[in-house]
């Protein structure tokens, strides 16, 4: 067995160390591939769909779009085409960007009552003039599969949720297929939004981990992130984590979708840094940006089984 004398450096508040580790050459981290969970999970819900349109409950989801952001219109696309491949009904309403706000909020009206929906959904972030919380609020509380309304992210801390957010449902399924056992486990949580940080946080805290969410005002952040078994990063700021923030044999989960002035993508994590430290690692592309709209299935799905009464 090649053994490798690795070489870490440390930069404290105030001090400087350094350490060496003795580590296998050959080791690098586990890859937690979310592109292959997300297709596993996407083929074993098509028995589900199918069950419940056999019963007259077919999964369907309205996605609705403001505006015309590349970026959303990409998303949208990609939510939609998703519940089609696996037999869902699915369909998009597209508004001009300057739509008044009480359009939507009678659309949403008139979607929260009608019976082949499930799932609605309004792609964010919504134009100036919007006043998103009202458009999220607006939302049944049973058809919100983004699990954004106040009475869903109150479910869910309070350990009994209804439909949780999807990107940090998805988190927890590659926490799942890694075989990561969550309970007693230090978590750092690098964002506290509503849509990543928060709810991760609190999905953490459920599973029995001891989490600590760090933040733009955090003012040690290497301190945290190097004392803990997962750091999950959600920041927006491309190559953030270095190998050095992180503690050796750590799960490192990089939610992070930056695009690079050369066009590629990359994640909050520096991968190439972080491989030979971290004990498992998820790749961006093909880590959690594909378990996210796989988590929009499965929360739409849910809801259907509901409406069934077969959940
Ligand atoms: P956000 O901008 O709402 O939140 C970023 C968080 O990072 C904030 O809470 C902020 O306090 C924190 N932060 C900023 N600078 C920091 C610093 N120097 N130290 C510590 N914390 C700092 O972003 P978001 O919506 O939570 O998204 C975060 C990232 O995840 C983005 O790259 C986004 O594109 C990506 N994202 C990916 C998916 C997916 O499906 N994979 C879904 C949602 C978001």
């Amino acid at each position: 067995m090649a053994i490798l004398l690795k070489f870490i450096k440390f930069k404290g508040k105030g001090c400087r160390l350094s350490r060496f580790l003795l580590m296998d050459a050959t080791m690098t981290a586990q890859i937690i591939d979310g592109k292959a969970l997300a297709e596993e999970l996407r083929q074993s819900f098509k028995a589900r769909v199918e069950t419940l349109t056999a019963k007259g409950h077919k999964p369907g989801l309205v996605v609705i779009l403001v505006g015309e952001d590349p970026a959303s219109q990409v998303y949208v696309k990609n939510k939609v085409n998703g519940c089609l491949a696996i037999g869902m009904h699915s369909e998009k309403i597209v508004y001009e960007k300057d739509v008044a706000q009480q359009v939507v909020l009678d659309k949403i009206a008139e979607l929260n009552a009608d019976p082949a929906i499930h799932g609605i959904l309004v792609q964010l972030p919504l134009p100036k003039h919007f006043d998103e919380e009202k458009v999220l609020e607006a939302i049944s509380a049973e058809k919100d599969v983004d699990g954004f309304h106040a009475e869903n992210v109150g479910a869910l801390s309070q350990g009994a949720p209804r439909f949780i957010p999807c990107t940090p449902y998805g988190v927890m399924k590659m926490f799942e297929k890694g075989s990561v056992d969550l309970a007693g486990q230090e978590a750092v949580v690098i964002g506290r939004s509503n849509i990543v940080g928060k709810p991760m946080a609190m999905l953490l805290i459920n599973a029995g981990a001891t989490v600590t969410v760090c933040h733009s005002k955090t003012r040690d952040l290497k301190f945290h992130t190097q004392r803990a078994d997962i750091v999950v990063a959600a920041v927006g700021k491309p190559k953030f984590v270095k190998g050095d923030m992180i503690k050796p044999g750590a799960v490192v989960i990089d939610v992070g979708i930056n695009r690079l002035p050369d066009g590629k993508l990359c994640g909050d994590v520096d991968y190439a840094d972080c491989l030979e430290v971290a004990g498992q690692i998820t790749p961006v592309p093909g880590g959690v940006g594909p378990m996210t709209i796989t988590m929009l299935l499965a929360n739409t799905i849910e809801a259907a089984e509901r409406k069934a009464g077969i959940r």
